[in-house]
C-alpha cells in the first residue's frame, strides 16, 4: 500500500509533533482538532520548529517550505478522514473520548485506512474493538518532543495483521524513526518503566529525600539518564502522568499507586511545562 494522506487527530503536545514529522516525510498531512486555537498554535509551532531546524542545519529552506505545504489543519474529522490512508489518533488519554473519535473515524474512513493510536497505555485490542477493522488497528507510540525523539513503539493487538505492522513501520521509518515491536501488555515497554521511575522520584520528593533539582541531577549524572525523572514528568504533563499511573495501578497492581504529591500538584493546576508550573516553575 502506498501512503499519501495522513490524518492526525488532536493538535496538542503530541499530535502537533506527529503532524510535523509526517509532513516532513512528504505525506499530505491534515491535523484535526476541536479547537481552532490549538490548530493555530500547532501551525505556529511547525513554523517555529522549521526555523530552528534551518538554524541548526537539520533542515534546508526547501524542506521547510515543502513541510509547511504538506501540513493542513481542520476541525472536521468526518471529511478529513475520507481521504486518509493512515489515521493517527492523539487525543487525551480518556477511554470514552478515544472511543468516540475511533468510532467516528471508522464510520467515515475508506476501507483500506490503517488506524494508529498514540496512546501511552490503552490496549490496542480495546481500541480496535471500537472499529469494524480490527486487523488494521495498532498502537504507534511516539515520544516527546516528537521531532527529536527517535523511537516509535509499535504495539500489536490480538487481531493486528502483519501488513498493518509493516505499513506503520514503513511510515515510521519515513518519518525518521526507529521502531520496536511490542506485544500488548499495559504500559507497553516505555510507559511502564517511565511511569515507575517518575513515580518513585515523586515519592522521594514527598518524603524529603532530596530537592527536586538534586534528585534529577543524581539520576542524570549518576545513572547517565539524559533527563531527570522529575523534569521528564513536567515535560510529559503531570495530568497525563497521573492518568497513566492510575491505569497501571488498576491493571498491574500496587507498585504503580500514584504518589499523593502528584495528585496534589494536578489538583492545584500545576500540570508541568504546558501550564508553566509543575514540579518546577517555567518562564512563560
Ligand atoms: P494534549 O492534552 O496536549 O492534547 C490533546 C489535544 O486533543 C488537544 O489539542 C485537544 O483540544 C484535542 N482534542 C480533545 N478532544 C478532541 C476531539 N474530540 N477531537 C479532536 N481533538 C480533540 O495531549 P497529549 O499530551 O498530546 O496526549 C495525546 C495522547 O498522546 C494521549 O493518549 C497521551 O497518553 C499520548 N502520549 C503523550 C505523551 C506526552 O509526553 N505528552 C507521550 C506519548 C504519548
Amino acid at each position: 500500500m502506498t501512503l499519501q494522506n495522513v490524518t492526525v487527530v488532536g493538535a496538542g503536545v503530541m499530535g502537533r509533533g506527529i503532524a510535523y514529522v509526517s509532513a516532513l516525510a512528504g505525506f499530505h498531512t491534515t491535523l484535526v482538532d476541536i479547537s481552532e486555537e490549538q490548530l493555530e498554535s500547532a501551525y505556529e509551532y511547525a513554523k517555529e520548529t522549521t526555523q530552528k531546524g534551518i538554524k541548526r542545519e537539520k533542515l534546508t529552506a526547501v524542506q521547510a517550505d515543502e513541510l509547511l505545504q504538506n501540513l493542513h489543519t481542520s476541525t472536521e474529522l468526518e471529511t478529513t478522514v475520507k481521504t486518509a490512508d493512515l489515521f493517527i489518533e492523539a487525543v487525551p488519554e480518556k477511554r470514552d473520548l478515544k472511543k468516540t473519535v475511533m468510532e467516528t473515524a471508522d464510520d467515515h474512513a475508506p476501507e483500506h485506512t490503517i488506524f494508529a493510536s498514540n496512546t501511552s497505555t490503552i490496549s490496542p485490542t480495546e481500541l480496535a474493538s471500537y472499529t469494524k477493522r480490527s486487523p488494521q488497528v495498532a498502537v504507534m507510540h511516539f515520544f516527546n518532543p516528537v521531532h527529536r525523539m527517535p523511537l516509535v513503539e509499535i504495539v500489536k493487538g490480538l487481531n493486528t495483521s502483519d501488513e498493518t505492522v509493516s505499513v506503520i513501520k514503513d511510515a515510521s521509518i519515513k518519518m525518521g524513526k526507529e521502531t520496536v515491536e511490542v506485544n500488548e501488555f499495559p504500559g507497553f515497554v516505555t510507559s511502564r518503566i517511565s511511569a515507575l521511575v517518575g513515580n518513585e522520584a515523586l515519592y522521594m520528593l514527598q518524603e524529603g529525600v532530596a530537592s527536586a533539582e538534586d534528585i534529577d541531577k543524581a539520576v542524570r549524572l549518576g545513572l547517565n539518564y539524559p533527563m531527570g525523572p522529575l523534569e521528564l514528568a513536567d515535560l510529559v504533563g503531570l495530568d497525563a502522568r497521573l492518568n497513566n499511573l492510575k491505569y497501571l495501578h488498576e491493571t498491574l497492581g500496587e507498585k504503580y499507586r500514584p504518589a499523593p504529591l502528584l495528585e496534589q500538584l494536578v489538583k492545584a493546576g500545576r500540570l508541568g511545562k504546558k501550564s508553566n508550573h509543575g514540579i518546577y516553575k517555567y518562564e512563560q
